[in-house]
């Protein structure tokens, strides 16, 4: 089995983490940070951004930029509160009421799992580059609250990316594989997570290396983003009061508000006020306007008062369920961003009074409990043993619209479970399964997973035929649902993803085109990374040329100053009518002839200290020397970049040529 990663795919940043000599680590991305930004975003040129580079374009571009994306993932349209839909990009329902992200640019609409799945292709490809080998399956989190389309939609997103999710792993539990995994001694352990835009709190026992999951609980509408909402909300209805305009309406305005009220929450986790400037953030009838004030912590803690209620319940849920009480836990793991907020830290102090471990980054336990996990998998950890639980309970819609519940909350998976289910009417050829996911008891307040018809029942009485129906739940919370007619055998099965924002045939459609689409994609970022290296050594030999104008005169060493004058202006040139072939050879040629600069004026520095004079007074007997090969035996700039490439090299025949024209 090849080697599998951990992805933390998290709404405001991801982490991937892999099992180095049985150990877990954190994968620093391409610009040297350990979490990448969950932004995707198309420059103006339609060239998709990932990570650091979208986020950079939030405010001057927030048409073509997505954050926030997990919110949106396996939900359908009716399922969206208004916080969600609080985004500066458009958001909108397609015909079946899916979620659709529409990018201008691009002139395209986006489910959201395809912009998340760049996300993580570019997650797997600085892995790659680090580990130097490929990679094609991984162990992805989720929020342990997530439903079975937001399972199925996650799962989408990595097959988008090309990679084969090896297990769903719910978010709290990979914290507690992180925190606990070396740990020998026995405890009862709550997880506490609450990232950007979720909130999840799980129960667990750890002893000898079994986790066993007991009880969790959460809101996956709850997270950092709606703290910087009530302070964007504070800050916007100000403004509405004193000038009369609403600074929500127009796009940057918003993202300028948002980014300015993460920063400020951010601040108020470490002083007790901040100032938030935001100058020229409209224009009234007498010029612009600006935001100036300051915001301290107490005015924020009494803003977010009701999310801070709203943590309650989860925590309330879990530890019924679980049968513990608040004494009984003997660790708290903090999870996320969020947790650094004094009043959720104070909020978790009055639950559970005893002090959270600090012992792992709240940023990337998860990544790192997911790169355990793929250790267990890939049997490189072999003494540890994960027993999660089931978050939701699971049933069918029975006569009356009541859910019966099949599987209740906090069953441990895998699991399977049937029941033997009946016909309502006499001759009744056939029933329609109706599954959903929740707790209350009308089945229509719950989520649906979808619906599926058993047919060919034989005539008979109003409650003979026998039908069971049989839910079976993997180790990664999918559910697979099958119905069986005891007097025919027929049976009925599917693979649930009634809510999924991808139906299969759109999946596998957007697999092909993506496929098609990398080798494009591919050689467009090889033009614009040759394009970027063009001009990076432009600047490079214009740079050079100056220094050596300055140091050694026009003419110290003339016959290089030209080459390197000529070969730029061809670099300069291709690249200003976009011959890319051209522009190759014309860069090695620029490469050869500052190489050949360099070492004359390393050369002249040798013979003499005082390199003007040296040159001015010695120009013509150097000149042999520094052509004769003994010359160059231990030359510090003798390593040639392009040595071998001489003969077949156009850039190094045409200087050639040309030095001989002008300079013999
Ligand atoms: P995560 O999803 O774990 O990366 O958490 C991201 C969330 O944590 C975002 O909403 C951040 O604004 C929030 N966050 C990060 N650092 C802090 C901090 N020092 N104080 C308050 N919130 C923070």
């Amino acid at each position: 089995m090849g080697r599998i990663v951990g992805i933390d795919l998290g709404t405001t940043n991801s982490v991937i983490g892999v099992l180095e000599a049985g150990r877990p680590l954190v994968i620093s991305n391409s610009e040297g940070s350990r979490t990448t930004p969950s932004v995707i975003g198309y420059s103006k040129e339609s060239e998709l951004l990932v990570g650091q580079q979208a986020r950079r374009q939030l405010v001057l571009n927030p048409k073509n930029t997505f954050s926030n994306l997990k919110r949106f993932v396996g939900r359908t349209w009716e399922e969206l509160d208004e916080n969600s839909l609080n985004v500066a990009y458009t958001v909108r329902a397609n015909e079946e009421e899916c979620v659709r992200v529409t990018c201008p640019v691009t002139e395209r609409e986006y489910a959201p799992e395809e912009l998340i799945g760049s996300i993580i292709r570019k997650l797997i490809d600085d892995a790659e580059k680090h580990l130097e080998e490929s990679i094609e399956s991984a162990v992805v989190t989720v929020p342990a609250y997530f439903n079975d389309s937001q399972r199925q939609a996650t799962r989408d997103a990595a097959l988008l990316a090309g990679i084969r999710v090896e297990r769903i792993l719910n978010e709290p539990t990979a914290a507690a594989l992180a925190y606990g995994f070396d740990k020998k001694s026995a405890s009862k352990v709550l997880v506490f997570d609450l990232g950007g835009g979720t909130f999840d709190i799980s129960l667990l026992s750890i002893s000898n290396g079994v986790f066993d999951v007991k009880a969790t609980s959460g809101d996956t509408q709850l997270g950092g983003n709606d703290f910087d909402k009530k302070i964007v909300d504070w800050l916007a209805d100000e403004f509405l009061k004193e000038h009369n305009i609403d600074l929500r309406r127009d796009r940057q305005s918003l993202q300028r508000l948002s980014e300015a009220a993460e920063k400020a929450k951010q601040e108020l986790s470490g002083l007790s006020k901040t100032p938030i400037s935001l100058p020229f953030i409209s224009t009234g009838s007498n010029g612009p306007l600006h935001i100036e004030t300051v915001l301290d912590r107490r005015k924020f803690e009494y803003l977010c008062k009701d999310l801070i209620d709203r943590l309650l319940i989860p925590v309330e849920t879990a530890l019924n369920d679980s049968g513990w009480t608040a004494d009984d836990i003997n660790d708290v793991v903090l999870v996320g961003g969020s947790t650094r907020m004094p009043m959720v830290h104070q909020l978790i102090r009055t639950i559970v009074p005893i002090e959270p471990s600090q012992s792992v980054n709240p940023d990337e336990v998860v990544a790192v409990g997911a790169a355990v996990q793929a250790g267990i998998l890939s049997g490189e950890l072999r003494d540890l043993l994960l027993n999660d639980v089931t978050p939701l309970s699971l049933g069918l819609e029975t006569v009356g619209g009541l859910m019966k519940v099949l599987i209740p909350r906090n069953t441990p998976i895998p699991v399977r479970q049937a029941d033997v289910f009946s016909t309502s009417e006499a001759n009744q050829s056939s029933v329609e399964i109706n599954v959903w996911q929740g707790e209350r008891q009308l089945a229509n307040d719950n989520k649906s997973l979808g619906k599926f018809r058993l047919s060919g029942i034989p005539p008979a009485p109003r409650g003979v035929p026998q039908v069971q129906v049989a839910f079976d739940i993997d180790a990664n919370g999918l559910l697979q649902v099958s119905a069986t007619d005891r007097t025919t055998g027929r049976k009925q099965s599917v693979s649930i993803n009634g809510g999924s924002n991808l139906n299969e045939n759109e999946v596998n459609k957007l697999i092909k085109e993506a496929q098609e689409k990398a080798d494009f994609d591919r050689r467009k970022r090889a033009s614009i990374d040759q394009k970027n290296n063009a001009l990076t050594l432009i600047a490079q030999a214009e740079r050079r040329l100056r220094d050596v104008a300055l140091e050694f005169g026009p003419y110290g060493a003339e016959r290089q100053q030209r080459a390197v004058e000529v070969a730029l202006r061809d670099v300069q040139e291709f690249l200003e009518i976009n011959d890319l072939a051209e522009l190759d050879l014309a860069v090695s040629a620029l490469q050869e002839a500052l190489f050949g600069l360099n070492r004359r004026i390393s050369a002249e520095k040798r013979v003499d200290n005082n390199p003007i004079q040296g040159i001015k007074n010695t120009f013509g007997s150097l000149k042999d020397e520094l052509f004769s090969d003994d010359y160059w035996d231990d030359d510090p700039w003798d390593y040639n970049p392009n040595e071998g490439k001489r003969e077949r090299d156009y850039g190094r025949k045409e200087l050639d040529r040309w030095d001989n024209d002008y300079y013999n």
